[in-house]
């Protein structure tokens, strides 16, 4: 099955990304996770982007498709893929419909996700990432065990450079003029299914189970 998840930084794409791959046996494909990886590894890619990343603006258009045609020909990408904050611009999605239609892999959903922004603002004020695994954890919804210590690999857990509260403001700005012009797109392609996400984490997925088994 090929998804994708649309939603505004802080939605819960992330986590819920994860229990789908879990549940289907299909890869994550989060641009995110990916561009933080290329950056802690200091590839040309990860280099480019970190400007842009730090100040929570989009990586330029021609970067990121890039990225991700490459990593949508893996072979585990061959029995479906979730993609996790991808596409983002009208051009990206552009760029993935004619991507799909050359390699004849129709996407199958694409689930939007929505929250106010009020819980927005109060779930990445408090969102912890491990430096290594890029687990999330959260102050209060999702403490980790120990303070600062990543349960599943000891990794730290830091406040990444985009969760600061101006950087956050900007995210949901770029988000509504460059991303959500996507929510139509994909509702003219009969593919949309918006999912109210300010609920716990088990019923979101649990409304995500029932669409998708639909
Ligand atoms: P995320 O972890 O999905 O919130 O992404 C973190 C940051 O990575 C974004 O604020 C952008 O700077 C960059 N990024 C991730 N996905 C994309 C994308 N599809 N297009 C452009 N920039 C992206």
């Amino acid at each position: 099955m090929r998804l994708v998840l649309l939603g505004a930084p802080g939605v819960g794409k992330g986590t819920q990304a994860k229990l789908i791959s879990e549940k289907l046996g299909i890869p994550q494909v989060s641009t995110g996770d990916m561009l933080r990886r290329a950056e802690t590894a200091g590839t040309e890619v990860g280099l480019r982007a970190k400007k842009y990343m730090d100040a929570g603006d989009l990586v330029p258009d021609e970067v990121i498709i890039g990225v991700v045609e490459e990593r949508l020909r893996e072979p585990d990408c061959q029995l479906g893929y979730i993609l996790d904050g991808f596409p983002r611009t009208l051009a990206q999605a552009q760029a993935l419909d004619h991507l799909l239609r050359r390699l004849d892999t129709p996407l199958h959903t694409v689930l939007a996700f929505e929250v106010g922004e009020e819980e927005i603002i109060r779930r990445l004020g408090g969102r912890r990432v491990c430096v290594s695994c890029q687990a999330t954890f959260h102050d209060t919804n999702q403490p980790p065990k120990q303070p600062g210590v990543c349960d599943k690999c000891q990794g730290a857990l830091v406040i990444r450079d985009d969760d600061t509260p101006n950087a956050i403001l900007h995210r949901l700005k770029v988000y509504g003029e460059l991303t959500e012009p996507l929510l139509a797109f994909y509702a003219e392609r009969g593919l949309l299914h918006r999912v109210d996400a300010s609920r716990p984490v088990d019923e979101v997925m649990q409304t995500v189970t029932e669409v998708l088994d639909r």
